[in-house]
Formats: structure tokens, sequence, C-alpha cells
């Protein structure tokens, strides 16, 4: 029997984003890496020939195909002090670029944030800021007294504002990222309209089919910094996959199924495997292209998500979607 085995150009190469939060030992652990670790991090990228590019420059060359270089990009959301204390000195050392995604209203706002001094010499020193809104608003969540004029109005100026101060402090970086890796259709066409390009903390590569308003990034903090689970990330692949929006704010169907369909017939879609709530889903194919996922359990009240791996070689196929779900009375979730 003829086997048809899937086969990349090779070197084959993703587009990965990293992103981070505090680097710091003394922060909440959910969204922290310690400086030793992340140090180990910095150093697992350099041993094993990655090099760190710009983000946008990353993103460009990984939306047009597979790419034959080892490329990352280094993000950090929120804009706390502990990035230039700590993280700054280990990246300046190697001359690594990174991004930094701010909300305007907590530049300089106590001790814990970066002040626009610190981000004009963060500037001075290899790092772009991004847009991360002005106030760190959930972009989803309508008011109880808003029309929907009003809400999407709202958050179109939670984001000019943010651009516009950004721009006056000379930054003009065109990159957004979602508070909370949040979106939804509504909020991602307003990205779309502004021209920007926008990133959510769901996990995976970034490939010719990836949605260029809600390209993924591997979040690193808490459990998910260890340095195995780090070199699976560098080197995993973007899966071929028709780009379909999938809404992620879930309302009747509390077990939401997942239809993947592979843009190359000769991947063995058989051999994918997702975890989510619950753990292992099931996967059912459907065609010779296409699979539907489900999970083993409703999903519970808040984010979650489908991480879907398919084993290359010594690598991965990476995919994941974001679900969010609200309280039973309808009410959204504490953050
Ligand atoms: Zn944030």
């Amino acid at each position: 029997m003829l086997l048809v085995l899937f086969a990349l150009p090779e070197p084959s190469f993703s587009g990965v984003v990293l992103l981070y939060h505090h680097v710091a030992d003394d922060t909440p652990a959910l969204t922290s890496i310690t400086t030793a670790q992340f140090e180990r991090h910095l150093k697992t990228i350099e041993e094993n020939g990655y090099q760190v590019v710009p983000l946008e420059n990353l993103v460009q060359t990984s939306l047009a195909s597979f790419t034959l270089n080892k490329k990352v990009a280094i993000t950090f959301d929120d804009g706390y002090k502990n990035i230039l204390t700590n993280a700054l000195p280990l990246l300046k050392k190697r001359d690594w670029p990174f991004t930094i995604f701010v909300s305007t209203k907590f530049v300089g706002i106590s001790k814990s944030y970066l002040s626009w001094e610190d981000l004009y010499y963060l500037k001075q020193n290899g790092a772009t800021i991004g847009n991360h809104t002005h106030s760190h608003a959930h972009l989803v969540r309508r008011g109880d007294n808003e029309i929907e004029a009003e809400w999407l109005a709202r958050v179109e100026s939670e984001i000019i504002t943010a651009k516009e101060i950004l721009n006056t402090k000379g930054h003009n970086s065109g990159v957004f990222a979602y508070p909370y890796g949040e979106y939804n259709k509504e909020v991602r066409d307003i990205i779309r309209k502004l021209g920007m390009i926008g990133f959510g903390q769901q996990s995976g590569a970034i490939g010719p089919d990836s949605d260029p308003l809600i390209l993924p990034r591997f979040p690193l903090a808490g459990a998910y910094t260890g340095i195995q689970a780090l070199k699976d990330k560098l080197g995993s692949l973007a899966m071929p996959l028709e780009t379909r929006y999938q809404p992620p704010l879930i309302t009747e169907n509390l077990s939401p199924t997942l239809l993947l369909e592979f843009t190359d017939p000769s991947i063995r879609v058989e051999n994918v495997n997702c975890f989510g709530p619950g753990g292992i889903m099931e996967v059912s194919r459907t065609s010779n292209t296409e699979i539907l996922i489900k999970p083993k359990q409703e999903l519970p009240v808040g984010r979650s998500r489908y991480n879907c791996t398919l084993r290359y070689k010594d690598r991965y196929f990476w995919y994941s979607q974001l679900w969010m779900r609200k309280n039973t009375d309808g009410t959204w979730y504490k953050e």
C-alpha cells in the first residue's frame, strides 16, 4: 500500500510569539516567570538557534509562507516595571528586540508600572511599544445600559485613545493585543477597520492561514514555563487550516464542537490530539480533510481553550481556540 505522508519542504518554520507578563520572583504566579527561569528561556532560544526578530517583521514573513529560518518574537503585556529591572538586562546583553503592549492609562500610575521615561529608554534598547487599549477594559463586555452603537464607540475609543497617546510619545507601531486575550467578531472588526494587527492569548504558531486580526501567542507563566515545553513551542508549526472565524462566546451549547478543515489533503487528520476542559477530547474524522472535536464536559464559566497538536517528526503543528462562558445568571465572570 502506498502511504502518502505530509511533507513540508525542509527546513520549514512558522512564526512563534512568546507572551510574558511579569518577569519577577515576587509577583502572582499565574502571570509570572521568575527572572532565573526567564534567563533559561533566553538561553534555550539561543542554544537552539532561533533568531529573535521584531514582532511586525515576524508576522509579515510568517503570514506570507512557511519560512526557512527559525524565528521568534518576544512580547510582554501590561508594561510592568520588572520588564525594565529584570528582563531588559538579559535582553540587552543579547541585543534582542521585543515588544511591550501597554494600556496607556496605567503608564507611570504606580511604582509597579513602567513610566513614559522608562518606555522611551526601553525603545532606545530594542523595544517596540504596542497598543493594549487605554484602560485594559474587557472589550467584549457590553455595559448593562449601553446600546450596541455606544458599546462599539467605547471600544473604538479605548483603542484610538491609546493609539493617540502612544503617537504623541513617539510610539507608532500598528500592533494591538486584546486585554485578557478576549475578542469577538465586533471587536475584531474594529481592529480590522483601524488597520492594526491583533494578538490574542491562545497558543499556536503563525502561518499563511492564520487570521492576522487574532494571531496566536504562547503564554509562558506559572506552570507553563518548563524548558521542554518551551522547546516544543519554539519548534511548533502553524496548523494548515482553512481560516475560519469561530465565535468564542458560548451561550446555549455549553459543550461546543469545533470543526477543523485542513488545507492539505495529505495530512493524517486522525493523528490530531486535542486537549480541553476535562482532558483529552474526542476527535472524529468527518472527511479526508475535516475533523470534529468534542469536549468531554461542559466548558467552565470563564475563559477556556481547546489546544490541538499534530506530531510532525519531532515537532508539532499547533492550533488553539478560545472560549468564553458567562455566569449562569448571564453576568460576566470576575477576573
Ligand atoms: Zn493585559
